[in-house]
């Protein structure tokens, strides 16, 4: 079980997507709980505010250190502890598959949005954990990044898939990307299914997909393939290419 609370200006857009399929299930399940703050609501002056104008020459507005930091303090108070804080941020570390098992771990994790330019600096040195990004690029809100990493840290706890190999064969879980995969029918406009994997030889279909695990790491991802450590076996196989 893992409870994740999202702290935003935007809380519906954030529990909309929570609501859906897999993560939606697993919410009604209790395997996931995912609550999403309204920032806004911790505004302390008569017209609301959570932004102002930045110091120093330039446009734009930023997120008040106070709101947030009420709101974040209540949830503490809440929750009876003090929750892993991360700031969705495009100068934080690159999310990676690696760093999402880690995440996954926690029983608690507390994600902020910001928007406008930001957050003042001061309530990131007081209350942030980590600062985590999903990509060298920015967007105008951190509630898609924040909605990405809860989602990928959710579908990594137990009874969230259908079983755990689902996501131990995926895409970079090992280094490695997953093997192609083809559903009936056996043959669509002419394209078949390879041969191999309709035979019922297990261990045979297990070796094919190793290997085109390796292949098409090699071919679409050089750079994770460079870091992979070979076995012995997986050597073999390539070189009986
Ligand atoms: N002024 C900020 C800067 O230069 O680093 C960018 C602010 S951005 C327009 C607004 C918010 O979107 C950020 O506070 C952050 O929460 C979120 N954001 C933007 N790009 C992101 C990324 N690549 N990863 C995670 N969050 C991001």
């Amino acid at each position: 079980m893992i409870r994740i609370d999202i702290l935003t200006l935007f809380p519906e857009m954030c529990s909309a997507v929570m609501r859906e399929s897999i993560i939606g299930r697993a919410q009604k399940k209790g395997v996931v709980r995912v609550e999403c703050h309204q920032i806004r609501d911790y505004a302390y002056d008569k017209h609301n505010r959570v932004d102002d104008t930045v110091y120093g020459p330039g446009k734009g507005m930023l997120m008040m250190a106070e709101p947030i930091a009420r709101c974040f303090e209540d949830l503490c108070t809440k929750l009876g502890k003090k929750p892993k804080l991360i700031y969705m941020s495009a100068q934080g570390e690159i999310l990676t598959q690696k760093k999402v098992k880690e995440l996954s771990q926690e029983s608690n994790i507390a994600i902020l949005c910001g928007h406008y330019e930001g957050v003042d600096e001061r309530f990131i040195e007081e209350f942030v954990d980590e600062e985590i990004s999903i990509g060298d690029y920015v967007l105008t809100g951190g509630e898609l990044p924040a909605l990405i990493l809860a989602d990928t840290i959710s579908r990594m706890i137990p009874g969230v898939l259908s079983d755990n190999i689902c996501f131990e064969e995926e895409s970079l879980y090992n280094g490695l990307l997953e093997y192609p995969q083809y559903t009936k029918p056996a043959i669509w406009r002419g394209q078949k299914v390879p041969e191999i994997l309709l035979s019922g030889h297990h261990e045979n279909i297990e070796k094919w997909r190793k290997k085109q695990s390796l292949l098409r790491t090699k071919q679409k991802r050089p750079d994770l393939f460079e870091k992979y450590r070979l076995s012995k076996d997986e050597k073999n196989l390539l070189q009986n290419d």
